[in-house]
């Protein structure tokens, strides 16, 4: 069994379930595992005739995680399933010249967030039910845990989806009322399952983040859950080392539909190009790396707020003068990517380096690492970052091109490759991550398409139609669907931390 450790102090070991139910280290660092399990050209070769789900086992299975095989079997058979609009659940698509689209979004919320968080809840509610087994076999209660999220778009109806009627676990997610997009919204207010609470709060992003941050760390109120409802709160986010592993997938798995397709022969090298946010795709796909996965270049592709591509580029990280920009991939819109720690580990394989640097970035909003680390960043990735007018333009740019109809966050990293491949006569294919449907970001492609679009003129199925009418572009049920789906969750709070907490109780009271 592979166990896991800090990336700040490497003393205390967690199995994997426990890794999943704690989600953040104690010492506030986050779960690496204690090795990188690797994986040779001839099981590469063995998987070629495999199918997604069987690729996705056989690599959970290398984590050699506290879960029965077949175990393993069940959940990864259930998570990519119909519930994917293409049994290739990630297909890699051929774009032009040496370019391919690993898309991403086929799952049922059309956000790449699905790929993670439709295996993630399953893995989740096995863990509680192994602890509560436990907990039961010593005489003690159950535990019920309660997942809260802050959601400015994307990641909440891909939470609902995932944890939807999941046992031993309900969630609650809450968006900033009028700042996410009519479709959103409707994703999330029309959430069906009896363990879902949608809660719309008046203010912005930042008022919903720091709302839960405080439900958190409000230390009577956790108390009193526990005690008297045997409820512990739990959350979601993208470095849950549960989101990780799906991640590393898709990446091998688009790297064998590349040699089965005769596009590269098994052991050449490939580039990966992602539009990053967090860090969590381009850290899966360094990991893949690591396993064994014939990966040249990471092309790290950023928006305006391009605080990566100056930390690869320089290996400083510096946000002291910056703030956040708005942009038409706002899932990139990011200051402290999170996922950059467990990179530092795995570079520097040195906690104590680690608690520094993050400390810096904490304290002074900055930190500089050795030159070393400056060495490897420089040697594996390539960063750089596209303006809002430069991403949109590229849309149709390459609509124009090749009639495929990219999202914003796709265009960004589209918008590198091409930057790359002609900078440095790169001639060897690359797999760009297309991390949305295009039909999620419909106002930004529809004035990329068209440019006479005014903010308030159309609603968004309107501008749907106009989009498919002009590229006849298809658009995902789920979506068009939301049009006539009943309305489930009304309720809109001021963020008050109190209130909420009495909301949450009453929640808990009726449906537990
Ligand atoms: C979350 C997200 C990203 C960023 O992914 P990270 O793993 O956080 O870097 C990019 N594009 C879209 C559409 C996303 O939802």
């Amino acid at each position: 069994m592979i166990q896991y450790k800090s990336t700040r102090n490497n003393i205390k070991l967690c199995s994997f379930l426990d890794v999943i139910l704690k989600g953040i280290a104690n010492d506030g660092g986050l779960f690496v595992p204690e090795k990188i399990p690797k994986f040779s050209l001839r099981q590469l070769r063995l998987l070629s005739k495999k199918s997604y789900q069987e690729r996705a086992i056989f690599i959970f299975n290398l984590f050699e995680p506290d879960l029965s095989e077949n175990t393993i079997r069940k959940i990864v058979n259930t998570a990519y399933s119909t519930n994917f609009d293409t049994t290739l659940i990630a297909p890699s698509i051929h774009l032009k010249d040496n370019q391919y689209v690993l898309e991403l979004w086929h799952g049922p919320t059309s956000a790449f967030k699905d790929m993670a968080l439709q295996i993630m809840p399953l893995l989740f509610s096995e863990a509680v039910k192994e602890k509560n087994k436990k907990l039961v076999n010593k005489g003690e209660k159950p535990i019920h845990y309660l997942i809260l999220v802050a959601t400015s778009g994307d990641t909440g109806k891909a939470a609902l989806e995932g944890f939807k009627d999941r046992k031993g676990v309900s969630i609650i997610v809450f968006y900033p009322y009028g700042h996410v997009s009519r479709l959103q919204e409707l994703q999330m207010i029309t959430q069906n399952g009896l363990n879902v609470e949608v809660c719309a709060i008046h203010g912005d992003f930042d008022a919903v983040q720091s709302l839960v941050k405080d439900i958190f760390n409000d230390s009577k109120f956790n108390k009193k859950l526990f005690n008297q409802y045997q409820v512990l709160l739990s959350s979601a986010n993208s470095i849950n080392w549960g989101r990780l592993i799906p991640q590393i997938i898709y990446h091998i798995n688009a790297y064998i539909d590349l040699v089965n397709k005769q596009v590269i022969t098994l052991g050449s090298q490939i580039d990966i190009a992602i539009p990053t946010g967090n860090f969590g795709n381009t850290l899966a796909a360094y990991y893949a790396k690591k396993m064994g996965l014939p990966i040249r270049k990471f092309i790290c592709a950023s928006n305006e707020n391009n605080v990566l591509t100056e930390f690869l580029q320089t290996g400083i990280y510096n946000i002291k003068k910056r703030k956040l920009v708005q942009t038409p991939s706002p899932s990139m819109d990011i200051l402290i990517a999170s996922n950059i720690e467990r990179l530092l580990y795995t570079i520097s394989n040195d906690p104590k380096k680690v608690s520094f640097w993050i400390n810096q970035l904490k304290i002074e909003r900055k930190f500089e690492v050795d030159n070393l680390t400056k060495g490897i960043l420089k040697k594996e990735f390539y960063a750089d970052w596209v303006s809002n007018k430069d991403c949109l333009l590229n849309i149709k740019k390459l609509y124009d091109e090749t009639k495929y109809l990219m999202d914003p966050h796709t265009s960004v990293a589209q918008a590198i490759v091409e930057r790359y491949q002609k900078q440095k006569s790169i001639s060897s294919p690359v797999i760009i991550c297309s991390t949305a449907h295009w039909a999620k970001f419909a106002k930004d492609v529809c004035r990329a398409l068209t440019k006479s679009i005014n903010d308030d003129m159309l609603d968004e199925f309107e501008i749907l139609k106009r989009i498919k009418r002009i590229t006849k572009a298809s658009i995902p049920k789920n979506i068009l669907e939301l049009k006539r789906k009943a309305i489930k969750h009304r309720k809109k709070y001021n963020p008050n931390t109190k209130l909420i907490g009495d909301k949450i109780i009453n929640w808990l009271k009726n449906t537990q």
